[in-house]
Formats: C-alpha cells, structure tokens, sequence
C-alpha cells in the first residue's frame, strides 16, 4: 500500500509541483487549496501525510498545524511545513505549533522524497498500533491520545552522544532547562549506554572522530531495548548528504550546525512526545492481549486461553512420550458462601483462592478459571502418581487455613473438592481428557465434597 500524501497550498502551481514530484516516486497524492479543506480531509482520515503551505489566507499553516495537534483524531498525522523563506523564527513558531518537520521552498528533491519516505514509514507504524488498539479502548482504557494532546513533551531523559567538548556542553546546558540530560562522549559506549538507560531520545553527532555516527544509529535501530528511541542526527552542514541515508536507516529528525537552541528544544519535545504515545499505545496492545487471556478477578487464565493451549500442550506430550495431568477443581457449597456472607464474601474467596494456587504449583504448570467456582490445572510432565500429591497438597491448603473476607473482618472455612486425571494415550482428544477429569470430579463431590478423586484413563 502506498501512502497518501495532502498537499495543502494556495497557488495552484505549487501544489502541481508536489503532486507531480510525489506521483512520481508512487505517492498518491490529494490536494487542498486552504486551511478548512485539509481540516476537514484530515479528519476523514483520508491521507497519512500533509505538507503544508505556511503562507494561506484565511488560515494560515500554523493555525492549520495547531489545529490537527491539539485533535485527538488527527494529532498523529505528521505535518511537514512548505515555508517560503528559511527562518528559524519561522521554524520555531511551526515548531511550537506541533509540526513534525519543514521544507523550504523550492524544494529539493532529494530532501522532500526522503523526509516523506521516512514519516511515511513512522505513520505506518503507529496506525498498526493504533489499529490494534481501538480494541482496548472498546474495553475501556484510557485512550492514549488524550493524554498525548495534553503532552508538553518535556521532561525527558535523553542521552547525547558527541565528542566534542565545546559541542555537548552547549547542547546539554540547553537541554537541562527542559529534560534530564546524559552525555556519552564515547561512542563505542554509546549503545550500551543507550540500551541501559532508558531514554526518551537519542541525540547523535555524526561529526564524531573515527566513528560513524550512522552506524550507531542503524545498530540502535536493530537492537531490541533501542528499537524504538527516537534518534535526532546533528550534523555540520558539509555532512548534509549524511543525513538523508540516516533518515533512510530510522534517523527521525536532524539539525544542523550550528545549533538554533529554540529549535533544538522544539525537535527534542516533539519527539519525546511522540515516543511516549507510541509507549502509550504499544501498552495498550500489550494490556489487551494480556486480558483477552486472563480472567480479570483472579488473573488467572481463562477458559478461552486454556482451551487452545491446552491443545499444544496435549500435542507436545504426546509427541514427546510424556505424562500430561489434568485436575478440575470445585469449590463446595460455594453458592451458601455467597449467599451467607454476599457475593463480595465469595469474590474475596475466589481471589484468595487463586492466589493458593498459584503458590501450590510450578511455573510450568497452567492455571486457569474454567467457570464460576471451578478451576483447570494442566501440568506437564507430571503422571497420575505425583499430579495426585499436588492435588492433595492444594486441597489441604484450602481447607486448612480459612479464608478472610469483608476486609479481614471475618474468616470463613472453604473446602474443595478435585477430579484428577492424565492423557493416557498419544493423540487423545483433551474433550475426552476433560471430561474424564469432571466425571472424577462428580465422584468427589458424590463421596462427600473436600477431597480428591483419580481417575485412570
Ligand atoms: P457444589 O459443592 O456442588 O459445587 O455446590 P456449589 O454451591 O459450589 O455449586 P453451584 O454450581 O450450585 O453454585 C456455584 C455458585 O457460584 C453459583 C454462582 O452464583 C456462584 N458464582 C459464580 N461465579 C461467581 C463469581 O464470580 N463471584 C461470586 N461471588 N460468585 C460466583
Ligand atoms: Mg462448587
Ligand atoms: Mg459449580
């Protein structure tokens, strides 16, 4: 899929210039000839970039900027700014209004296809996580991009690396006012220091002395806990072609010597903020996959979770030759305990439950909530022998102690009872190994509740 790029400029001959330069290198590209018609483009969600005309009547480009970056549903689209003149006054206002980059008219080739291709490939990457996102905030997280809106981006830890004395004391002094600042003058440190860290950002001189700064940066891009840092190049202007092949290896932003301190800042925040949305939605994914598997009042497994990694594990026993057991666990009389004490008693004794179980097995072994008040445990390479003193053992630590409820105000007794069985044969159906397990169950409960109950295939 290619991107789609939104060229917004008043003067028709400029945005025909874009387009032709951007179609050429295979970008669909959209126009728009003022500030309320990309607006309105942007919140369809119908392009991935925009570059942006700064000089518009009606609105200008800054306005338009603001605009986007303070919307929840449009503060992700990177907006680069077309300004007519090079001036850092200019910059930075675009800066402050939450731009990503600049281009200055005209507009070089190079500079432009390289700045697209490489936002393109930062917007690919947040939409997929954003993607995979939407699904938490329908279960109700917080979404991330509130938080981001409200981001002033500073506060950050970032890591310098520069070897030039004069250099880094200018930029950490400036970057102190707003963050928290490390200086790495030695760049064969530089990556383990940065892997170690923590940083919101990597600032990299690529002016260092017998070392390539790029090969940093593209080592930190392949490097698990640096993935993704972002990384701001700095560079003399000499090494200016340098900067474009370090935007191809995932270099987000440059500067060039020498250093304009508001807009070192401004670059600084931007990224920072950015990196702690990313985190932000890069959590959420995280958090939904974990609840899609657990239960959420005893953060135990699920049935769901259990059922389908059940199934592998029965298939790897079977493959190896060894033993897997199978245990269903009911607590007795549970509904009287709700009944007696309200169903805050019995959520109580179902979390304090959970955790006797978990301190009863092994890190191997898969606990889940299959229902209610019962409870699968799958433990492998365990025969029916051993899996039968584990059940005894986790009986015994229910009911020998009583369970605390109402905030510890009161203890009642609780007792279990557990059918126990192993997948006996290769290629057994755990349907049948479950069921074999429950029909075991029934006997326990049958036979007087509080105890355990084995059942050979
Ligand atoms: P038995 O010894 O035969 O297992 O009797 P029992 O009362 O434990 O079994 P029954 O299946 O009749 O009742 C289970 C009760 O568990 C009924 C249901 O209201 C309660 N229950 C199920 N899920 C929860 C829960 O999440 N919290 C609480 N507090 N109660 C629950
Ligand atoms: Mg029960
Ligand atoms: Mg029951």
């Amino acid at each position: 899929m290619s991107a789609r790029i939104l060229v917004v400029d008043d003067v028709p001959a400029n945005v025909k210039l874009l387009e032709a330069r951007l179609s050429a290198e295979y970008f669909d590209v959209m126009t728009a000839s003022n500030g309320a018609e990309a607006l309105a483009i942007c919140r369809r969600a119908e392009c991935d970039i925009i570059l942006l005309d700064v000089m518009m009547p009606d609105m200008d480009g800054f306005e338009v900027c603001r605009r986007l970056k303070t919307d929840p549903a449009t503060h992700h689209i990177p907006v680069v700014m077309v300004t007519a003149l090079d001036s850092p006054a200019d910059r930075n206002r675009g800066l402050e209004a939450g731009a990503d980059d600049f281009l200055t008219k005209p507009v070089s080739d190079v500079v432009l296809i390289a700045r697209v291709r490489s936002l393109t490939r930062l917007k690919m990457m947040t939409d997929e996580l954003r993607m995979r996102a939407i699904t938490s905030l329908e279960i109700g997280m917080q979404a991330p991009e509130r938080s981001a809106v409200a981001d002033t981006g500073k506060g950050g830890r970032i890591l310098l690396v520069d070897d030039r004395q004069s250099s880094y004391e200018r930029l950490a002094t400036t970057l102190a006012a707003e963050h928290t600042i490390d200086v790495e003058p030695n760049p064969t440190e530089a990556l383990f220091h940065a892997a170690e860290g923590n940083y919101d950002l990597l600032i990299v001189s690529l002016d260092l002395n017998n070392f390539d700064g790029l090969r940093l940066c593209s080592q930190a891009r392949s490097l698990e806990r640096t993935r993704h840092v972002p990384i701001l190049a700095i560079a003399d202007p000499e090494n200016s072609t340098r900067l474009l092949r370090g935007l191809e290896i995932g270099v987000n932003d440059y500067l060039l010597r020498p250093i304009d301190k508001t807009e070192l800042l401004a670059r600084a925040r931007t990224q920072i903020r950015r990196r702690r949305y990313t985190d932000h939605l890069r959590d959420n994914v995280q958090n939904s996959i974990e609840m899609a598997i657990t239960d959420a009042l005893t953060g135990l497994h699920n049935r769901r979770y259990m059922e389908s990694h059940l199934a592998t594990l029965a298939e790897q026993a079977s493959m190896r030759g060894k033993p897997l057991a199978l245990m269903i666990l009911d607590i007795d009389y549970f509904k009287s305990i709700n009944d007696n004490y309200g169903h805050d008693a019995g959520d109580d004794v179902l979390r304090e439950f959970a955790v006797r179980v978990r301190k009863s097995i092994r890190g191997i072994d898969l606990a889940c909530r299959y229902g209610g008040e019962e409870f699968v445990i799958v433990m492998p390479e365990t025969d029916l022998h051993v899996a039968g003193m584990v059940a005894e053992r986790l009986r015994r630590s229910i009911a020998g102690e009583p369970f605390a409820v109402h905030k510890g105000t009161k203890r009642i007794e609780v007792t279990i009872s557990i059918g126990l069985t192993t997948l006996e044969q290769k290629g057994e159906a755990v349907a049948d190994v479950l069921k074999r397990a429950d029909t075991a169950l029934y006997r326990a409960k049958h036979d007087g509740r509080n105890r355990v109950v084995s059942q050979a295939a």
